[in-house]
């Protein structure tokens, strides 16, 4: 799709942090942001290729014995890998995020009513979603529009099409270190280091059926 090369099976990369480990203190510390990219963020894409490669030698061996293992390790890994790049590209330093750009302000205004009926949608699922997992404004490509949905863990509760565009990991790995049980603290810091600019682009990108990891 428009140049895009698709992933083989088992070659995911993990995409390198766009700005240094430090770049999002004091609302996200350096340490959290190493663990968090560097040991879980990669253990995602290491679990998802090797899921890949497994069932590359399944279906060589037309064996599905355990295939309900490796697919719930593709939902699993897969959607990781996914969220942790996006949530990684649509933060930035504090205060250098901007305002929603036009193309999401206005499709904000339109089916939340206003900006503050959905960031304050989004707080709320963020804050509600049980145990861990992620609070998501996604791009419905079979709704040609834009919700906010929960997943839990990060594969359960999903709505097939979804493209996430502007995404918030509430797992305790995100935040715990520098927050403890304070979420709600963390999910009201956070919207400070929102890339608006970054929004924009994974809008525009998602409306033509686009979701870009990297760069
Ligand atoms: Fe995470």
């Amino acid at each position: 799709m428009d140049g895009y090369q698709p992933v083989k099976a088992g070659a995911h990369v993990l995409p390198a942090l766009p700005y240094a480990y430090n770049a999002l203190e004091p609302v996200i510390d350096e340490k959290t942001l190493r663990i968090h990219h560097d040991l879980h963020h990669k253990k995602y894409v290491d679990d998802l290729n090797k899921a890949e490669l497994a069932l590359v030698a399944a279906r060589g061996a037309g064996n599905y014995d355990y295939i309900k293992y490796w697919e719930n390790e593709l939902a699993f890994n897969g959607s990781g890998h996914i969220l942790h790049s996006v949530y990684w590209r649509i933060m930035c330093p504090p205060g250098s995020g901007g305002a929603p750009g036009e193309y999401t302000a206005r499709y904000l205004d339109w089916y939340f009513g206003s900006f503050e009926n959905f960031k304050a949608q989004f707080t709320a699922a963020a804050n509600a979603v049980e145990g861990s997992g992620w609070t998501i404004l996604g791009y419905n490509t079979a709704f040609f529009r834009l919700e906010v949905l929960q997943a839990e863990k990060h594969q359960n509760l999903t709505q097939w099409g979804i493209i996430p565009i502007l995404v918030c990991d509430v797992w305790e790995h995100a935040y715990y270190l520098k927050y403890q049980n304070r979420r709600a603290d963390y999910v009201n810091a956070w919207w400070g280091l929102v890339d608006w600019r970054e929004v924009e682009e994974r809008f525009v990108n998602a409306g033509r059926g686009v979701m870009l990891l990297d760069k």
